[in-house]
């Protein structure tokens, strides 16, 4: 069974970054090897040996700035019926918000695993606001920043023991 990885959650959470991030490596080797053209939204990632695949959820259903509730649900949907691990991403300079609830709520349907991840956990002071996500019912709360890659190997570690 493929090994794929979605990461779900409202816009400008962090996915995207946190994608590059995860797939930045093998995106090199690609283009300078093959120069095909790649799908933005799937890219295959590597952590202590093991591949999978990740996917950039929101590309698929974000045409615009308008986000619907219906949007919401499809994203969420693809992540349930395609991955066999979901990250649902989080903004800690934000807080919960609306949409945050409405996706957490689909998401606790799945049996599959969900990671609840806290991006922009910059710096540590910001670790302790984070807390407030473990209000989902999901779970553990991963701390990380997409942007510095603090947190991400801890993620990784737990995400490849399903694989
Ligand atoms: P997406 O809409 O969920 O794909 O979010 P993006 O990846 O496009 O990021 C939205 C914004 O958040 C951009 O301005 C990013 O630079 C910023 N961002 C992403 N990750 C981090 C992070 O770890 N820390 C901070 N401070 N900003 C971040
Ligand atoms: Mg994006």
């Amino acid at each position: 069974m493929a090994n794929i990885v979605a990461i779900v959650g409202r816009p400008n959470v962090g996915k995207s970054t946190l994608f590059n991030r995860l797939t930045e490596s093998r995106k090199a080797i690609v283009d300078d090897f093959s120069g095909v053209t790649r799908d933005r939204h799937y890219e295959v990632a590597e952590w202590i040996g093991k591949k999978f695949t990740v996917i950039d959820t929101g590309g698929f259903v974000y045409g615009s700035d308008d986000v619907f509730e219906e949007a919401i649900r499809e994203q969420v949907h693809i992540a349930i019926e395609e991955a066999s691990v979901i990250l649902f991403m989080v903004d800690v300079t934000t807080g919960i918000t609306d949409l945050d609830d409405e996706i957490a709520d689909l998401l606790r349907r799945t049996p599959k695993p969900v990671y609840v991840v806290a991006n922009k956990v910059d710096h540590a002071k910001r670790t302790h606001e984070s807390a407030e996500f473990y209000a989902f019912g999901l779970g553990e709360v991963y701390n990380v920043s997409s942007i510095t890659g603090s947190g991400t190997g801890e993620l990784l570690d737990d995400v490849v023991s399903h694989f």
